[in-house]
């Protein structure tokens, strides 16, 4: 068995561009397979263990993963204390958490190139052909164009005039030729998007759109972005943990954690209100694994912003440990009422360092929270192939990657994890021993 799981490794290794080298000193990756059955397979196992450590310390570029019954057997948290030179732990069988950590910055590309390509369609700069969103698995739905909110940085409102809302027979219209398309999840945009219906006497708002789409047959998942921590009502919030088709996964800006800078940037909220609102969508949730996912945007060397100021945005972030921190660094978009009337005064090479003490620390809590995720076992739509492995996403929006020969595009199927990072997860399918086939499943057990 540990002959045959070698030539998996090796052979996945080989797909990412590897070869095979005789000596341990010329490797870049060392993959220690491991076996339990004796003690004295064990005792060797953790004596060449050992013995990689000072390779590992001449070279702390080398990637040292071990795997096998050692990990499947005893887990891997003991054996992270005990061994914090090795960066990954595999069980048996699996080169997944090897590969994943491998093309860890590929995950995080994807993730940026994503979040880029959600906030051009928001601000209009990307529109894609109905029959292009036809093709996807996920397609994203307009519902509220432009925005009159005004802070005091942003062009949107300048480029985009004012909040307009669509009208709900267009909306519904369009989500239904999508689903028909074989679209199964929704995104609702709008840059303020809980303002939905806001602008029309008499509309439906958000919640009531949600709904409305949640009775839509074949529609699997609905998200909406982005929301403004004002507009948030506990009716809004009520509604999404409660129709179970709506994810729990809610992307709400808070920009800076300091009050004055909040104040000049004209957001309408203090640091305060965030941190309540945080407290009541995480309620709504309570107990339940995964719980909710709670995105934020924040940018860093607004003008005038103080070292003191931005340590309260930083205190803040680590205080509310939210899933994902998109970061920015300011710059001065011409036309808007800070470049008008604010001094850029923040140093560029300030401002960068602002923003990699915060990419620290998101990227320490995203592991964090993400590891919560190990073991478990997660329901995943999948979307498409990246590279030889599917990709999907968790209720909670993860990333998650698995090896599959069949067609996952469109399925809803629950993924155990084996590895995770702070920017996807591994898993695998649950298989029917012997014949490769994926469990029937019924939405319960989901
Ligand atoms: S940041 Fe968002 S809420 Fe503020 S003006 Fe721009 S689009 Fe509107």
């Amino acid at each position: 068995m540990n002959v045959a799981d070698s030539q998996r490794v090796a052979s996945a290794l080989e797909r990412l561009g590897y070869h095979a080298t005789r000596r341990a000193d010329d490797a870049d990756i060392i993959v220690l397979n491991t076996c339990v059955v004796r003690q004295s397979a064990e005792d060797k196992a953790y004596s060449r263990l050992h013995s990689l450590r000072p390779l590992k310390e001449k070279r702390p570029g080398l990637v040292i993963n071990l795997m096998g019954c050692m990990v499947g057997v005893r887990g891997s948290e003991k054996l992270q204390k005990r061994f914090p030179f090795v960066d990954v732990f595999s069980p048996p069988s699996d080169p997944g958490p090897l590969v994943a950590f491998l093309t860890q910055d590929e995950s995080r590309s994807l993730e940026r190139a994503e979040t880029e390509e959600r906030f051009a369609v928001m601000d209009g700069d990307l529109l894609l052909p109905v029959e292009e969103r036809g093709r996807l698995i996920s397609a994203h739905v307009p519902v509220v164009l432009g925005c009159s909110h005004a802070c005091t940085f942003c062009i949107i409102p300048y480029r985009r005039g004012v909040e307009r809302s669509r009208p709900v027979g267009d909306i519904m219209a369009e989500v239904r030729s999508l689903v028909a398309q074989g679209v199964k999840e929704i995104t609702f945009l709008g840059q303020i998007v809980d303002r939905y219906g806001k602008d029309v006497a008499d509309g439906p708002n958000l919640t009531a759109l949600l709904r409305i789409a949640h009775d839509i047959e074949g529609l699997e998942r609905i998200r909406f972005l982005t929301s403004h921590p004002s507009y948030m009502t506990d009716e809004l919030l009520d509604s999404i943990a409660a129709l179970p088709k709506v994810m729990p996964h809610i992307e709400v800006p808070v920009q800076a954690g300091d009050d004055e800078v909040l104040e000049n940037m004209k957001r309408g909220y203090t640091s305060e209100d965030y941190r309540c609102l945080v407290e009541k969508i995480r309620q709504r949730y309570n107990g339940s694994f995964p719980g909710v996912s709670i995105a934020t945007d924040i940018f860093v060397g607004f003008p005038g912003e103080t070292a003191g100021q931005f340590q309260k945005t930083y205190d803040l972030l680590a205080e509310l440990k939210l899933d994902v921190a998109h970061l920015a660094r300011y710059s001065t978009r011409p036309g808007t009422v800070a470049d008008r009337r604010m001094k850029d005064d923040v140093p560029d090479e300030e401002k960068w360092r602002r923003f990699r003490e915060l990419e620290a620390l998101q990227e320490s809590i995203a592991a964090e929270i993400n590891a919560m995720y190990l073991g478990k076992t997660a329901p995943v739509l999948f979307e498409q192939k990246v590279k030889g492995r599917w990709k999907g996403r968790t209720e909670t929006n993860k990333l998650v990657f698995v090896e599959s020969d069949q067609d996952l595009s469109g399925q809803v199927l629950p993924v155990s994890m084996t590895w995770t990072g702070p920017w996807s997860m591994q898993g695998t399918l649950p298989f029917v021993q012997g014949y490769g086939i994926p469990l029937q499943l019924v939405p319960n057990q989901l």
